[in-house]
C-alpha cells in the first residue's frame, strides 16, 4: 500500500516535468517544495548558476560539470530564498537522483520536515554519500519516503 497521497503522486509528477528542463544531457533532477497548504514555494533542476554559460562542452567534460552544477535540491533551495520564501516546514519532492549528502545538509537546515522521492535505479547503489543523507534525515527528524511509483502502477493494472 502506498504512503502517497494524490497531491504526493501529483507533485512528483511535477518534480518529474521539471527534471526535463535540465540541460545535462545524462543526468536530469528536478525538485519542488511545497507549502502546508499544498501550495508550490519553488522548483529546482540541477543547472549552473545563473549567468554561467551551461554550454553542452562543458556538462560534456565531467570534471567541469561537477565543479559547475548546483543540484537541483540546492537550486529549488536558493530560488525560494530569491523569492524571499522560507521553507520552514516544507516537503520537498524530488526526482531523477537519491539526494546527497550536500544537499541533505541545505534541506536540513532550511527546515524542510519531509522529503518524498521517486525510486529511481540509482537508489539500489546507496552509495556513501546517500548512506549519510539518510543517517543525517533520520537524526534531525526529517521523514523520507522512497516511493515506487513504477511498482505501484503495475500493481493497479493488475488489479
Ligand atoms: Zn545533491
Amino acid at each position: 500500500m502506498s504512503q502517497l497521497t494524490k497531491w504526493d503522486r501529483r507533485y512528483l509528477a511535477l518534480a518529474k516535468e521539471v527534471s526535463t528542463w535540465s540541460k545535462d544531457p545524462s543526468t536530469q533532477v528536478g525538485a519542488v517544495t511545497v507549502g502546508h497548504k499544498k501550495e508550490v514555494l519553488s522548483q529546482g533542476f540541477n543547472g549552473f548558476p545563473r549567468g554561467i554559460l551551461d554550454s553542452q562542452a562543458r556538462y560534456n567534460e565531467r570534471q567541469t560539470k561537477y565543479k559547475f552544477v548546483v543540484h537541483a535540491e540546492m537550486n529549488a533551495i536558493y530560488n525560494a530564498t530569491y523569492s524571499g520564501v522560507s521553507l520552514d516546514g516544507a516537503t520537498l519532492y524530488v526526482y531523477g537522483l537519491p539526494i546527497c549528502s550536500e544537499c541533505a545538509k541545505g534541506i536540513i537546515q532550511v527546515g524542510i520536515k519531509k522529503v518524498v522521492i521517486e525510486k529511481c535505479k540509482e537508489i539500489n547503489n546507496w552509495n556513501e554519500s546517500v548512506k549519510i543523507s539518510e543517517e543525517m534525515f533520520s537524526e534531525a527528524g526529517v521523514e523520507m519516503i522512497i516511493e515506487d511509483l513504477y511498482q505501484l502502477s503495475l500493481k493497479t493494472k493488475n488489479q
